[in-house]
């Protein structure tokens, strides 16, 4: 209890609608950090960002069930409210923490009717079906609730940025804020569920980000990318025991194919002992 108490004091938790209604009425200019909690430096460099660019900043701890294509990761992805307002607060950027139940978010939402064009369905949204049907719907939810100016996202999470940037930028007056994605010190990007992992398959991690690093720079002079691509893949699954499930370099500006390495992200996603993590380079 005393923790929470001393929390309250600089920063504000909202545990439900009417809370954030009559609090966030003041404001109108606000920089939004959405997150599903097992807060980061990752999350911390968005809410950097926000305080710069924003006078309020609103920070969300919501574990949104319906972008979950599988119950076994949804029950096991790291939570620990207690911990994340512990390291909001240390911050002092932080003014106001949402932490919604999931009648908050979905009480007046009917059946979504959000579905990807098929030019979408690519990379994670081929693999993860539904995921980003689930993750645009509780974005969308969220910012008619917030009306933030700005909302602060990861590069680390690039097809999400992208589906959510196009598609809120269209419907209402908010800013979608792209933020650099931030790695440990083997470069690996970091992400709630690296906690996961265990400390040799985090160095395994930074050792195949290093092996791709690599990749992208020898993509350059390959006269078939795409078949230069299949065969790392294949190596890559041979050399460190993983399943690969996508590694494609595409246009960072449309996801298209490509073939220059100007203006492209190597994108890929992979399994480390049934974790599953993805990254562009
Ligand atoms: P999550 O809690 O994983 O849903 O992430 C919340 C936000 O933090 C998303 O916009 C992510 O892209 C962003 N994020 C997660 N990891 C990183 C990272 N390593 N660097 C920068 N942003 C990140």
């Amino acid at each position: 209890m005393f923790y929470l108490l001393n929390i309250l004091i600089q920063m504000k938790i909202l545990l439900n609608n009417t809370s954030l209604f009559k609090s966030l009425r003041p404001f109108n200019d606000l920089g939004f950090v959405p997150t599903m909690g097992g807060i980061h430096k990752g999350h911390l460099s968005l809410i950097n960002k926000s305080k710069k660019l924003c006078k309020k900043t609103i920070v969300s701890i919501f574990l949104n069930p319906k972008q979950f294509n599988n119950k076994k990761d949804l029950k096991s992805y790291p939570r620990n409210i207690k911990n994340d307002l512990i390291i909001l607060k240390k911050t002092k950027k932080v003014d106001f923490v949402y932490l919604p139940k999931f009648k908050d978010i979905y009480k007046n939402n009917k059946e979504s009717k959000i579905t990807l064009n098929k030019k979408d369905k690519i990379l994670c949204a081929k693999f993860r079906k539904g995921h980003f049907e689930g993750v645009l719907d509780v974005m969308n939810i969220l910012t008619k609730i917030i009306k933030p100016n700005k909302i602060f996202m990861g590069e680390k999470d690039f097809q999400q940025l992208y589906l959510v940037k196009k598609f809120l930028e269209k419907k209402y007056p908010t800013k979608i804020i792209a933020c650099k994605t931030i790695r440990d010190k083997n470069k690996v990007a970091l992400s709630s569920r690296n906690v996961l992992l265990k400390k040799s398959n985090l160095y395994k991690a930074g050792k195949i980000y290093k092996k791709l690093v690599n990749i992208k720079k020898n993509t350059n002079n390959k006269k078939n990318i795409f078949n230069f691509l299949i065969k790392q893949k294949k190596q890559l699954e041979i050399n460190y025991k993983i399943k690969i499930d996508y590694l494609e370099l595409r246009n960072k500006k449309n996801l298209k194919y490509t073939k220059k390495i100007i203006n492209s992200r190597l994108f890929v996603s992979y399994y480390l002992n049934k974790i599953r993590l993805i990254d562009n380079i």
